[in-house]
């Protein structure tokens, strides 16, 4: 089974990704950054962004508030 799923970062949707094995991770194949959708998660820990992910998201987010 493979999922579309719309990038929570760039909103655009990637086609046929098999969530189930990556435990939801997905690399977007437009602005590639790595996101879990937590429906697949098999553990319950919460995710923890690591500072260079946080970095490049400040970036986004000052560019599309601009
Ligand atoms: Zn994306």
């Amino acid at each position: 089974m493979t999922y579309d799923v719309a990038c929570p970062i760039c909103g655009r949707v990637n086609r046929r990704l098999y969530l189930e094995e990556t435990e939801g991770w997905m690399e977007c194949e437009y602005c590639g950054n790595s996101t879990q959708d937590l429906r697949f998660a098999k553990t319950r820990k919460i995710p923890v962004f690591r500072m260079d992910q946080l970095k490049e998201l400040e970036i986004w987010l000052a560019a599309t508030n601009a």
